[in-house]
This record gives structure tokens, sequence and C-alpha cells, in this order.
């Protein structure tokens, strides 16, 4: 199963690129998977982008927002298998490379997705394409009130919750199962349920997983890579996800159990992590 970047993947690759891109000049693009631009039309995308300043990055969700000086924002998705690649301009593409956005500097963008199903747009505004997305969770105003609020009255499992973009953004699979084991709290417990002293462990353990995981560079399970081609080291930290079944958990030895939450594989210790 693939696992696809996160917000502490997509944080890692803002923070990598940023020192390298700022203040550049976008002096061509090339597109050797044209259906990855979204909007507006390819040859718009193109000619619009030619010429313009990168002012900024920032991350929204999942989402890269490069601004640009015409006030409009390139937004990039990695989806399942994307990387956002700093390679020298004089660089061959790879097999899998399939844009690029070259910058009057050093380096080039390149954008690397084995399975094509990174996305772009040029708007001129982020909230046209990110749409409506929950909290940010390492924002300071993402407190344990504000997620026992957004959980009062919620029958889904915690676990499905957690995906859900519009309730919180940029938490995934990975992270989600790290957080939920970390505050003991098992993956089907309907989102209601939570006890505010469980609130408060999971809010903390949301936070502790995601600045682990940015300390760490982003975690390389499968195709996720950082700006230089390195990888990143979070996975190593990760207590249950990913595991594979026959692995028993760090804290009880007892081993862990994968079920499917909303076609995701859930990983959790069914001794640490009781359904009550
Ligand atoms: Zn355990």
């Amino acid at each position: 199963m693939i696992k696809m970047p996160e917000l502490p993947e997509v944080e890692t690759v803002k923070n990598e690129l940023l020192p390298y891109v700022i203040g550049r000049h976008i002096t061509s693009v090339t597109l050797f998977w044209p259906k990855m631009v979204r909007q507006p039309s390819v040859e718009e995308f193109c000619s619009r982008l030619i010429g313009q300043k990168l002012t900024g990055i920032a991350r929204r969700g999942k989402y890269l927002i490069f601004n640009l000086s015409s006030g409009e924002v390139l937004i990039i998705h990695l989806r399942m298998t994307g990387s956002l690649l700093l390679k020298p301009a004089s660089a061959g593409p790879d097999k899998f490379i399939r844009a690029i956005i070259h910058l009057d500097g050093e380096y080039g963008i390149y954008f690397r997705d084995p399975r094509k199903l990174g996305r772009m747009w040029l708007a001129a505004d982020e909230s046209e394409v990110v749409g409506k997305l929950g909290p940010e969770p390492l924002e300071t105003n993402f407190t344990p009130q504000t997620l026992l609020k957004l959980l009062k009255n919620r029958t889904a499992p915690i676990k499905a919750i957690l995906l859900d973009q519009n309730f919180i953004a940029g938490v995934g699979n990975m992270y989600a199962d790290e957080a939920l084991f970390a505050a003991r709290i098992h993956p089907l417990r309907p989102g209601g349920s939570l006890s505010p002293d469980e609130v408060e462990r999971l809010h903390h353990a949301i936070q502790q997983v995601l600045w682990s995981g940015i300390g760490n560079k982003g975690a390389s399970t499968d195709t996720y890579f950082r700006p230089s081609g390195e990888t990143g080291t979070a996975h190593f930290q990760f207590q249950v996800a990913h595991r594979l079944s026959g692995d028993y958990c760090p804290v009880c030895g007892t081993p862990i159990e994968r079920i499917p939450i909303r076609n995701r594989g859930s990983y959790f210790c069914p001794r640490c992590q009781t359904p009550e």
C-alpha cells in the first residue's frame, strides 16, 4: 500500500525548498505529463508562470502554496507519490519526472511522481483550490478545547475523522495511527465518545507526532524524497504505523493488528488501545 505525504513531509518540502527558490524567477516550464495541470489551461498555466518571481512558500494542509510576484499562487499537491526535487538546471529528467519549473538560479524544481497523481493549479487565490480545510493542528488556535468541540456528537470512528481534511488539515494515515497509539485510543472509538481527558491526550499526541515527523524530515516509507533527494527518517520512530502484522507493540509486546477503516489500513495495539 502506498503511504502518501502528510503534513510533516509537505512541511519539510516547503522548509527545504525555501532557501533555494525564494527570489528566483521562473524562466520556463516543461511538462512531461500535462494532465497534472488542473487550472487554467496548460498553455495559459505555462505562459502566466514565465517571468514571475517566487516570493514565498506556505503550506495549508497537504497543499504547497507558492506565492508569485503577480499576487497569484501556484498550488501543488503531491498526492500519493509526488516529490519536488531541487536539481541543477543542467540535470536531465529521470523517467518519473513529470514537470520541471526552471528557475534563473542554480536549481530547478523537478516534480517527480511515479504514479502521475500529483496536481498543479495557478489561481488568483488559494481558497479557490484548497477549499474548506479544517484547522491546522500545529497552529496556536488548535487547542484541546477546539478538538473537543469539533468531536462533539460525532459518531464516525475517530480514525476516520482524523483523516477527514475538512475536520483537521494535514493528518493522514501514518500520523493518525501514531497519534491514536500515543494517546492509547482505539481507532474505532466514535469521535464523540472520547472523554475530555482522552481528547486532551489525543490533542497532545497529534502535535507531538507531527512535530517529531517534521524534526525527522518526514517519513520515507515509500516514494517520498526530500528536495535534496535524501530520505526522511520519521518512519524509524513509528510505533505502530505500517508495522507488518507479526510485529509487536513496543510498549506491551502484543502483536500489532491491522484493520481497514475507510479503505485505509489502520495499525494499532489491541491491548494498549482498548475499545472501551
Ligand atoms: Zn501495546
